[in-house]
């Protein structure tokens, strides 16, 4: 596993990619950046398949650009009030994907249908309503990181989702399963009958059993070995 950081939001950004979470030039992940100035993210202008390490920089919560090139993400602050409002939180990825966008749209709940959704719920998903707009404002950032409290992730209604995890690796992977836990539930509903799911006790020993954190760090290994340069980004 990476140890820089830069190289790290690349590979995340890549393996984000992989897993259908690319939105043409949108969508972005970052990593807290290890002295406290603020979070390392890929630049805007490129799409997440296309990111390499020089197209990630240092962002200050005001969204002043302090190391790399390239234009900020207008929603930079997405990654800094979060970070500021969660301790824990090592990771941040923000993404528009087709499954997730749907099935919160419809205002359904996220159900544990199969073994993805377990990892969020319970607590119910979050949902953000304020706005399906940009995050262009600290305070639209810090609105946001209420609404997501304590959860793993939150879904933006009209808009996308953003997964923090206590690393960016983490972060990835919770994002990768929210969108497989949704497009499973897509596909439930549109089979019909009656759809089961798992009970909050199931969920919990479901959640300790299959995504512990030694899998979840095994789960990231495996996404990154599937990239086609594996070799250079591990
Ligand atoms: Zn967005």
């Amino acid at each position: 596993m990476t140890t820089d950081v830069r190289q790290l939001v690349a590979t995340s950004s890549r393996v984000l990619a992989a897993a259908g979470h690319g939105d043409l030039i949108w969508g972005h992940a970052s990593a807290r950046d290890p002295e406290g100035r603020g979070v390392w993210i890929k630049s805007a202008t490129w799409g997440l398949d296309e990111i390499t390490p020089d197209r990630v920089h240092l962002v200050d919560p005001d969204g002043k650009l302090l190391s790399g090139d390239g234009i900020v993400h207008s929603e930079c602050a997405i990654h800094t009030e979060i970070m500021a409002a969660r301790p824990d939180v090592g990771g941040v990825v923000h993404t528009h994907p087709p499954h997730a966008v749907a099935l919160a749209a419809t205002g359904q709940p996220l159900r544990p249908v199969n073994h993805a959704a377990n990892y969020f719920v319970p607590p119910a998903v979050p949902a953000f309503t304020r706005t399906a707009d940009l995050i262009l404002t600290r305070e639209l950032g810090r609105s946001l990181a209420l609404t997501l409290g304590q959860a793993r992730a939150v879904f933006l209604v009209n808009h996308g989702i953003v997964a923090v995890g206590e690393t960016l690796q983490t972060a990835t992977v919770a994002a990768i399963l929210l969108e497989q836990a949704c497009q499973q539930q897509l596909l439930t509903h549109g089979a019909g009958g009656w759809a089961s799911w798992s009970d909050q006790e199931e969920s919990l020993a479901k959640r300790a059993h299959i995504y512990h954190d030694q899998a979840i760090t095994a789960v990231w290994d495996y996404l990154v070995r599937q990239l086609p340069d594996a070799g250079a980004t591990s």
